[in-house]
């Protein structure tokens, strides 16, 4: 199909155009690559914009039962909603965990909705890209929300927090008293932070788990982009379907704050020129794994080990020979 053909299918919001559209922003082949820079291009002109939510957690806390409810909250109230995922395992074992539709068997039936997994790729900074590419095409889809899902595994949270309007905490009731050894730096990501499974025998320790990190969070700096109030800890049960409404509340009133504020137009400007940077460095970094790259960098390096040749001398040789002046 033509890239004019297919830009005006997405901008329809043609859900089997924008499953090729991400086909193509995945696929490593140069002309497709091509065509896939302009192609977005084209639908960057649409301006349209949805509320992306990036959601983390870790394996089994809740996440694919949680979109399913949520997604289908959103549905059921005449929003269109699309999922994407970076899956750091995916990069690793090529297959996607991710990737299983059954997990979301009720949402991935709606004609509203649109899930599509983790693209397998070698790193993580590859998934990134792609998953840009693919929540810009959902934008010009005309989806109203993009839940972008990730594993809670360290860097992963970054790039989905660096491509997200909200970023989402998953957590489930910890057993004893402890912070469950969230990450510092992924807390200070979060916007909510969700307690997930507060429902049944899991209840009394999901409102502990949730009262321990609301004052937590009260600990960390204040940052511009929030609101009285904001980051804030509260549980949901996506099982029961319970809190969902009142987190999706939260949700709006952060994201209606930040638009009136300013916060939001000079939030996405950042991660335009997070992701500028970010893109240049790999396509440097690209230029290293190159069979010459790997073994001139070998030579230079016995060299060097040698006392042959200084280490500058033999990274200004390497990067001549790369093209790319030191
Ligand atoms: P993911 O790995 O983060 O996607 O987690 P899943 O959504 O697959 O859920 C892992 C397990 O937790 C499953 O057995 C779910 O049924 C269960 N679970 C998810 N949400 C809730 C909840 O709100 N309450 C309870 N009790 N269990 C839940």
């Amino acid at each position: 199909m033509q890239i004019a053909a297919l830009s005006e299918k997405i901008l329809e919001g043609d859900r089997r155009a924008l499953a090729r559209a991400i086909t193509l922003v995945e696929s490593g082949r140069e002309d497709h690559r091509a065509a896939a820079t302009e192609l977005l291009e084209r639908l960057a002109k649409s301006g349209r914009q949805a509320l992306r939510i990036g959601l983390s957690g870790t394996p089994g806390v809740g996440k694919s039962t949680f979109i399913e409810s949520f997604g289908m909250m959103l549905v059921a109230q005449g929003l269109r909603v699309a999922v994407l995922a970076v899956d750091p395992s995916s990069a690793r074992t090529g297959g996607s965990i991710l990737g299983d539709k059954t997990r979301m068997e009720h949402l991935s039936r709606e004609k509203a909705a649109f899930i599509r997994p983790s693209p397998s790729q070698t790193n993580l900074g590859g998934v990134a890209r792609r998953t840009r590419e693919a929540v810009a095409l959902c934008e010009a889809a005309g989806f109203d929300v993009v839940l972008v899902e990730t594993v809670g595994v360290g860097q992963s949270e970054t790039v989905v927090a660096q491509m997200s309007d909200l970023f989402l905490l998953l957590l489930a009731p910890a057993g004893g008293d402890e912070l469950q050894g969230v990450k510092r730096g992924i807390m200070e990501m979060a916007d909510i932070i969700l307690v997930n499974k507060a429902d049944g025998d899991l209840k009394s320790a999901a409102m502990r788990t949730c009262a321990d990190y609301s004052g937590a969070l009260r600990l960390l700096r204040k940052r511009p982009q929030d609101p009285t109030g904001f980051p804030k800890a509260q549980t949901v049960s996506a099982l029961q379907e319970a809190g969902l409404e009142s987190a999706w509340q939260e949700m709006q009133t952060l994201a209606t704050w930040r638009r009136e504020q300013g916060h939001w137009d000079r939030m996405r400007a950042e991660q335009a020129r997070y992701w500028f940077v970010e893109d240049v460095r790999q396509a440097l970094l690209a230029r290293l794994q190159t069979p010459w790259a790997r073994e001139r960098m070998a030579e230079l390096s016995d060299q060097v080990a040698a006392g042959g040749m200084s280490p500058t001398v033999a990274a200004q040789d390497l990067l001549k020979g790369l093209g790319v002046s030191a």
